[in-house]
């Protein structure tokens, strides 16, 4: 599925109809240039889940947890990350199967331990349709089990 948007308020809207209907074990990635939008959308998914908390990028922290929504939202930014084992410090693997869900901004740099079930969500720009153009991708991969 392709969406396409114009203003930051519409990615952020795209986010939210995926906080809205995302379930406990959700895997969302996110690739997409710095400025890409990622977590323009995240705060989104958070407003979806009901999380009234502020959502950003903590330049240092790989990993932030928020509550008080319909479902826990684990938001990675492993942008710094310069080993996988910085994600096993961290303990990811409570949180890449834990009871809620999961999103990561550069996820294209822990490609190695990314469950092969996950919705890979990617935003693009496009100068030439403007400066605050984008396209988000999204396509779900493997695992999938209903018919
Ligand atoms: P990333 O997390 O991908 O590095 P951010 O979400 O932090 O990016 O920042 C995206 C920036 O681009 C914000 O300043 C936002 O206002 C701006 N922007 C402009 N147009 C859009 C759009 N259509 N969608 C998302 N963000 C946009
Ligand atoms: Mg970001």
């Amino acid at each position: 599925m392709t969406i396409e948007t114009y203003t930051p308020e519409e990615t952020r809207r795209a986010g939210e109809e995926i906080g809205k209907h995302a379930g406990a074990g959700e895997i969302f990635t996110l690739d997409g240039d710095l400025g890409a939008g990622k977590t323009v959308f995240t705060q989104g998914v958070a407003a979806g889940l009901g999380i009234r908390e502020p959502v950003n990028s903590p330049t240092f922290t790989i990993l932030q947890e928020y509550g008080g929504g319909r479902l826990p939202l684990y938001h990675f930014d492993v942008y710094r990350i310069e080993d996988i084992e910085e994600m096993e410090e961290i303990g990811y693997d409570d949180y890449f199967f834990g009871e809620g869900i999961c999103l990561i901004e550069w996820a294209g740099r822990i490609w190695d331990i990314l469950p092969e079930k996950r919705t890979e969500i990617r935003i693009d720009r496009d100068v030439e349709k403007g400066f605050d153009y984008r396209c988000i991708t999204i396509t779900e991969t493997g695992g999938k089990t209903d018919a």
